[in-house]
């Protein structure tokens, strides 16, 4: 299978990361690009540096504003005095009612959910490579492979339109779904990581042609809080297509393949031309979040049954975090996945 990913994508280093309320090193580690790339030369990838496809794609699916915000806004940090070496918010509008600000600190709680998407001197490069891998996986799909690789990181899931958090700035299977809508006229997001995928669920709420789909550990006391609640189904045009399946904590391989049934049986009336996987691997039993207990036997499972929809797939990655398995559990997807593929 092709992969793609560009050196760029390693330089992000976040240090910092609020952890109920304490300090702690930020799980997003650079470290975690060797595992992923070990990972996906296992299962026979070939790994391909994507192109610069500049600011369209990316401009697709986020605001004008918001991506200058991205942009820029590190530079401006500087210019503070006394300000964290990383741009990280203190004050958020509790509405999107007010007004935008023109202050640094101001847009950095406008555009920043949470304490988990420090912004480095080097954040906005690596993103917008991550983002380009997700372009070329697509568009290799769209050039008629049966299937392709992103190793995006850093991650994506949890950026909204107009807001980074829990790691991601721009969501990369929502721009990989985007490019592919050129071809296609229905898309399908799955979304398997552990976190539900809010930010891709709010950039296609209000659409009928990307149907967004995630499996998650129970939100009612797990991040993101807020969104990935079974009653969250999409609105106006889009009321319908939207579809959570949240899990009790701990839910082993049995429940999350039981769970990934129910999902197909969504995908399958949708009837899409193409699929996006958004591959979290930390529902790992052994992974550092410790919300779900799925094996690294239950990652080739989880592969093999997504393969057997025979849609044009473009797995991007999500989460998963430092641990021993991490490189071995994408190879057990990418393994189960490729050997079922049509
Ligand atoms: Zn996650």
């Amino acid at each position: 299978m092709k992969a793609f990913y560009a050196e760029e994508q390693k330089r992000h280093d976040p240090k910092a990361f609020l952890s109920s309320g304490a300090p702690q090193p930020n799980p997003e580690q650079p470290e975690r690009v060797e595992r992923l790339l070990a990972g996906a030369l296992s299962a026979g990838c070939t790994i391909e540096r994507p192109r610069n496809h500049g600011l369209g794609p990316v401009a697709a699916v986020h605001t004008p504003e918001y991506l200058d915000f991205l942009e820029h806004i590190y530079a401006r940090w500087q210019r503070i005095e006394g300000a964290s070496a990383e741009v990280i918010p203190n004050i958020h509008p509790i509405a999107r009612n007010g007004s935008y600000p023109a202050s640094a600190v101001g847009q950095a709680g406008y555009h920043m959910a949470d304490t988990a998407c420090p912004i480095s001197g080097e954040t906005w490069q690596s993103a917008l490579w991550s983002a380009w891998s997700a372009v070329d996986a697509a568009e290799a799909v769209i050039s008629g492979v049966p299937a392709a690789y992103a190793l995006c990181r850093p991650p994506g899931h949890h950026a909204f339109a107009d807001v980074a958090s829990g790691f991601c700035f721009i969501n990369n299977s929502a721009v990989a779904a985007q490019v592919l809508r050129k071809q296609s006229a229905r898309v399908a997001i799955l979304d398997v990581d552990l976190h539900h995928g809010n930010g891709t669920q709010g950039i296609f709420y209000a659409r009928p042609d990307v149907l967004t789909v995630s499996l998650h550990a129970d939100p009612v006391r797990f991040y993101p809080f807020f969104w990935g609640h079974a009653d969250e189904r999409g609105e106006g045009p889009g009321l319908g297509y939207n579809f959570n399946l949240p899990l009790p904590r701990k839910s082993d391989d049995a429940a999350f393949l039981e769970a990934l049934e129910v999902a197909f049986q969504r995908i399958r009336a949708f009837s899409p031309d193409a699929l996006v996987v958004a591959l979290g691997l930390d529902a790992f039993e052994g992974d550092p979040f410790g919300g779900l207990s799925v094996t690294t036997p239950g990652f080739l499972r989880i592969g093999e049954a997504i393969a057997k929809l025979g849609l044009p797939t473009v797995i991007v990655q999500e989460g998963g975090y430092l641990c021993d398995e991490l490189g071995d559990n994408l190879t057990a997807f990418l393994t189960g996945f490729g050997g079922k593929m049509r």
